[in-house]
């Protein structure tokens, strides 16, 4: 089944206001492609209001939450605090926060849960290293992190997921064509037997080195629901053609 795809940006701790004059050409983007697929950006926090105001059209999302509501939790932002500003997504699990903060799969699945009561879509990230790519387990890291993050409660609706493979991310190295087609069916499968029927529309995004030169071919691989980009979203002149490959498909 082919579903509506979504290409996401994640500025990662890139961008200061200068940077927002990018987003009303990436805007511009998304609308003469709508219809055909989602676009969205992910911007630090401190942006993502003044991004929502230079592009009001554009889906704003952040970039991790905690997984509480309010409290005493210095320097976290909740994930209702996110949607009040009217944001749509929000990445949790991106392996550099499970790398460098240390987050596990339940710290993963919590979030995402916060995530799915404030009315947010979350884009869920899992993906093998390559020392384990390499010892030829990336099949059962990638059904073990989805496994302990995924929550039960996932629906088409408020649930994303992002296959990463860390040593592709930042590095321009990309799997073939054939590995992308390969874990993307065995995440399929394994949503199906997690979340039932749901798992089926469940959105799978490729994420690591999309560049414009290779968006179209990774983005025409069975299940690959769209695109999870980092470096080649901070500007419109890379993150452009990479939507308008993705919307000529
Ligand atoms: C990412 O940060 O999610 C990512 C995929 O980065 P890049 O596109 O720069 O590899």
């Amino acid at each position: 089944m082919a579903l509506r795809k979504l290409v996401a940006g994640n500025w990662k701790m890139n961008g200061t206001r200068a940077a927002l004059p990018e987003l009303p050409e990436i805007e511009a983007a998304a609308l003469n492609a709508q219809g055909r697929l989602d676009v969205a950006i992910c911007p630090p926090f401190t942006l993502m209001s003044e991004a929502a105001a230079a592009a009001p059209l554009l889906a704003i999302g952040a970039q991790d939450c905690h997984h509480l509501e309010s409290g005493a939790y210095t320097g976290g932002v909740s994930a209702a605090m996110i949607a009040d500003l009217r944001a749509r997504y929000v990445i949790v699990g991106h392996s550099e926060r499970r790398t460098y903060q240390g987050e596990t799969d339940a710290d993963v699945r919590a979030k995402a849960e916060a995530a799915q009561a404030a009315g947010l879509i979350a884009i869920l990230c899992v993906g093998e290293t390559e020392e384990q790519r390499d010892a030829g387990r990336a099949d059962l890291v990638v059904a073990g992190q989805l496994a302990g993050s995924v929550p039960p409660s996932g629906k088409a609706a408020n649930l994303v997921i992002a296959y990463e493979p860390v040593w592709a991310i930042g590095t321009g190295r990309t799997p073939s064509v054939a590995d992308v087609a390969a874990i993307h069916e065995l995440i399929r499968a394994k949503l199906i037997e997690l979340l039932g029927p749901e798992g089926t529309g469940v959105r799978i995004l490729y994420g690591g080195s999309v560049k414009p030169e290779n968006a179209g071919e990774l983005m025409a691989v069975p299940d690959v629901d769209g695109a999870l980009v980092g470096g080649a979203s901070l500007t419109a002149a890379q993150f452009v053609p990479i939507i308008q490959a993705t919307a000529a498909l």
